[in-house]
């Protein structure tokens, strides 16, 4: 699950982890929620509950208190799925909200497990963290 750091960048950036998503998983803060959403998936791929915490808001469904409990949740997840590709359908950009409509190309045991969401981020204490997502066809 590891993503080396001269790896391609999970997200598809074309550019190498440690160019890319990785500079925002060691701290620096991502400007758009955009970016924010590349690097939540590319923390995905790499198994890095850390960032997927950092970056949920804490009025998300999927936050959660119970940080031990959460954390064996996604690297459940992160274990069992592979982490093909991430293509950026639409972004819808403003001050406190913002939108990213994305698909995320996954396999887990073997099957296809691939989603289409709309991702609402939202600002708190000038960093955009997840809020919550519209899954599927309704979109
Ligand atoms: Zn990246």
């Amino acid at each position: 699950m590891a993503v080396s750091a001269d790896s391609f960048c999970p997200c598809g950036s074309k550019q190498k982890y440690k160019r890319c998503c990785r500079v925002y998983h060691l701290g620096a803060k991502p400007p758009t929620a955009l970016a924010t959403m590349k690097a939540r998936y590319s923390a995905y791929a790499a198994g890095n509950f850390n960032f997927i915490a950092q970056t949920t808001h804490p009025e998300s469904k999927q936050f959660s208190k119970n940080l031990a409990l959460w954390k064996s949740e996604i690297e459940t997840f992160c274990q069992n799925t592979e982490f093909n590709e991430l293509k950026i359908i639409k972004f819808e950009d403003s001050s406190e909200t913002a939108y990213v409509t994305f698909k995320a190309v996954l396999f887990q045991n073997l099957k296809d497990a691939s989603l289409v969401e709309r991702s609402r981020f939202k600002k708190l204490n000038d960093r955009w963290l997840y809020l919550d997502g519209q899954i599927g066809d309704s979109l």
